[in-house]
């Protein structure tokens, strides 16, 4: 490459943007030039850090070469750029201390499993950290749920209460250490501490916390143990009766628990264990990930009734692997330690507060928990990462976008809601912040909004939000003033969120498949197939409408829609056709259900696809009523896989003014004719999913035809649905189409802020270009 002689004395300046505060690289780099016998310096810039270095030519490359090879790993590099420098002489390459006051754009780590180095030390009695629970390094441990503030230094973090002892301080002072500049360093003289704490709050007198944590779990008690991003609640995974009391204390029906399971190779006694599956769980963000249950595990049948999958992480704080190496279980139920759908409870008192009526004993800690940050949840299906909770581990973490704004938050929807503000060419999405039909959801996202616009420096004067008028993120957006808002529709949001994750540009078929979304016409939308860019869409086609009898209340007890579905089709007569599951309804209830659909009272009209799966799965005898969010969808999903069926329930395409209604008359008079012949719930089920891969491949087919458009993004918490999602996939890539979907950013309403972020960016634009 250089001409210049390799004995020439050369400098270069290299300037590295990305995560490379706090993560270990100024002592890598410093490691690198000494090894390379170069002299010059590195120090933190705004954007990320400076290096100068210089020596003869072919060191100099030499160092070049391997500079972005060999980063640690924790340091994500987004941009490198290289000038000549002019050569100043010196025989030393020196860190340079950061200057503070200029404006810090350098990203943020998010929270890191514990590394294997600092694992090592722990379990070495000669250690000076020998099972000290909060061991870190340069390499490892909490970051974004201890930070304050930006710049990240100690100062700005729940680690400013700790005063480094001398031989941590000298640790930290060394360039060579691997807990050079660690902000978190500490250890059993200067750090924190854990505590045992009775259920009523008093401390219990004991040597070793963490030991007397492991036996009462072993005992079968339940313990709220802190932990990185909140509070767990902990009970032993093969206890029958501690699981039970703990769903009963925490008042929760069959909603699956999550469970932390010791070493990866227990994990392969539990689930099947496939590569990718084994990589997300070793990983440094350790999320939860949803695997394929043995039936012969052994675990305590409460852990996840009537479920295909398991959720399962490893252990991810020092903590977790010192409750595991001194107690007896393999697997212990980790759930989030809140009750219901609260969010997780992350300081002591709170969780004293919170939690006492759930929880035998609470093992807590003094460092403060500042970022309140649920477990992430994966899964893999069609041979990719699928994310389902994006939150510890991959927070603040920015999305790449193709091209620039100006900044911009979007505030998400109402359930499982996220935030998202774009900064230059990066989108920043929150950690999951839950449920804001829950009042006590409020404060998290206000916090959520206020931390993000501060840690990233910005202060958008555009606010992009859902159109559901009633949302409280829709309403907060209102509440702002001084800035402009956008309203975004909800399916058009997720089409948009998947584009940006895939860089695309122009026009695509949106298949944008949930439970509810507010519609352009004021009906509760979830079956839409739109043609979108990132300004505008059409929508082209939609499950038809029926009425959704008593609004949510319908969500929860699915046999409401079914009844709705066959009084459209059957006339309010329907006792005349001799279904099974109207047995389970008492008379008085179906009849006011009736009304209310013939008189169309307190009965949104709905397209939504997860509506007509609680339908189907009312119908053919899986549930009437549900006790989590999708729990009928989720079951109906889980039957079809005992089923090798290839037929299909068809569904009818009804032309319109611009586009289709996707009829389901047809769909279940070859329902009802199976149930009366007795088939199984496994192949109804299964033709039932056969039917809508071929009727959304069948409008893809027409849309093409007529648009010439090919690239489909598939978006909404339907394609949760492994099932559906995979044949709907294989069928449209044989029919030669070019389909998009979600890897890094939740399918379901988690990913919306990003797509309404995306819209609101491109309508800023356009408008900013037409005056
Ligand atoms: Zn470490
Ligand atoms: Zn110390
Ligand atoms: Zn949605």
């Amino acid at each position: 490459m250089t001409e210049t002689s390799p004995m020439a004395v050369l400098r270069k300046a290299v300037d590295v943007t990305g995560i490379v505060q706090g993560v270990g690289f100024r002592p890598f780099v410093y490691r690198l030039a000494n090894a390379c016998g170069l002299s010059g310096f590195i120090a933190n810039s705004p954007a990320g850090v400076s290096i100068e270095v210089e020596g003869p030519a072919d060191r100099v490359e030499e160092f070049l070469e391997r500079l972005p090879k060999e980063i640690p790993p924790l340091a994500k590099v987004t941009s490198l750029s290289l000038r000549d420098a002019r050569a100043q002489g010196g025989d030393s390459f020196r860190i340079v201390s950061s200057h503070l006051g200029e404006p810090p754009k350098a990203l943020i780590s998010p929270d890191v499993a514990v590394c294997e180095d600092c694992l090592r030390e722990m379990g070495n009695p000669r250690d000076r950290r020998f099972r000290y629970p909060f061991i870190n390094c340069t390499n490892c441990g909490p970051r974004f749920t201890i930070l304050r503030d930006i710049p990240y230094d100690r100062s700005r973090t729940s680690m400013a209460a700790f005063l480094m002892c001398a031989a941590c301080q000298a640790e930290y002072d060394d360039p060579t250490n691997r807990r050079f500049h660690a902000q978190p360093n500490a250890c059993w003289d200067c750090g924190p501490q854990v505590q045992l704490l009775s259920a009523t709050g008093e401390r219990m007198d004991v040597v070793e916390p963490i030991r007397e944590t492991s036996r009462l779990l072993q005992q079968g008690k339940i313990v709220a143990v802190k932990g990185l991003g909140g509070f767990h609640l902990a009970c032993d995974a093969k206890n029958e009766a501690a699981v039970d009391l703990l769903r009963e204390r925490k008042r929760r029906v069959e909603k699956p628990f999550a469970i932390m399971v010791r070493r990866v190779e227990d994990v392969a006694h539990l689930c099947t264990l496939d590569q990718l599956s084994r990589k997300l769980l070793l990983s440094r963000e350790r999320p939860i990930v949803l695997l394929p249950r043995k039936p012969e595990a052994g675990l305590a049948s409460g852990v996840a009734p009537r479920n295909r999958f398991l959720g399962v992480f490893l252990p991810y704080a020092p903590l977790h692997h010192l409750l595991f190496s001194s107690g007896k279980f393999e697997a212990l139920v980790m759930t989030s330690g809140n009750l219901r759908e609260e969010p997780i409870a992350i300081d002591n008192v709170e969780a004293l507060e919170r939690l006492r009526t759930i929880a035998d004993a609470f093992l807590v800690h003094d460092r403060d928990i500042l970022r309140r940050c649920d477990d992430s949840v994966v899964r893999v299906s069609a041979g990719q990462t699928q994310m389902l909770r994006r939150s510890r581990g991959y927070v603040p973490v920015p999305v790449a976008l193709e091209s620039e704004s100006e900044p911009i938050l979007a505030v998400g929807g109402e359930l499982k809601n996220t935030v998202c503000l774009v900064r230059g060419s990066e989108a920043f999405l929150s950690q999951h912040v839950g449920d804001l039909e829950n009042p006590e959801s409020y404060g998290f996202f206000e916090e959520a909004v206020a931390h993000f616009q501060r840690i990233l420096e910005v202060q958008p004067k555009v606010i992009a939000h859902d159109l559901h008028p009633d949302y409280f993120s829709t309403q907060w957006a209102f509440e702002r003033e001084g800035t402009e808002h956008i309203s975004v529709q909800h399916h058009h949001a997720h089409i948009a969120a998947c584009m940006a994750e895939n860089h695309l540009e122009g026009t695509v078929i949106g298949m944008a498949l949930d439970g509810t979304g507010y519609g352009t016409d004021g009906a509760i939308w979830g079956g839409e197939i739109l043609i979108a860019d990132y300004t505008v869409f059409e929508r082209t086609a939609h499950f038809q409408y029926v009425p959704l009898p008593g609004g949510a209340a319908a969500i929860h007890e699915p046999w409401r829609i079914a009844v709705s579905y066959l009084a459209k089709h059957y006339g309010n007569d329907i006792s005349a056709l001799h279904l099974p599951f109207l047995k389970e309804i008492e008379p008085r209830k179906l009849n006011v259900v009736l009304q209310m659909v013939q008189r169309e009272v307190h009965s949104p009209r709905t397209s939504s696809c997860g509506r007509l799966f609680d339908a189907v799965a009312a119908l053919v005898g899986l549930r009437t009523k549900v006790n989590y969010e999708a729990q009928a969808a989720i079951e109906l999903e889980m039957a079809a896989h005992d089923s090798a069926e290839e037929g299909a329930y068809l569904l009818n395409l009804i032309p319109m003014n611009s586009g289709w209604q996707i009829g389901t008359r047809s769909l279940f008079d070859w329902l009802i004719a199976d149930i009366e012949k007795g088939a199984s719930v496994a192949d109804m089920s299964r033709r039932f999913h056969n039917g809508l891969v071929a009727v959304l491949v069948d409008v893809a087919e027409k849309i093409r035809a007529q648009r010439e458009l090919s690239r489909v993004c598939l978006s909404g918490g339907c394609f949760q649905n492994v099932l559906l999602f995979e044949s709907l996939l294989a069928a449209l890539r044989k029919h030669q189409f070019d389909v998009y979907f979600h890897s890094e950013v939740p399918a379901g309403d988690g990913g919306l802020s990003l797509g309404q972020a995306l819209v609101a960016a491109h309508r800023a634009k356009a408008k900013a270009k037409n005056g």
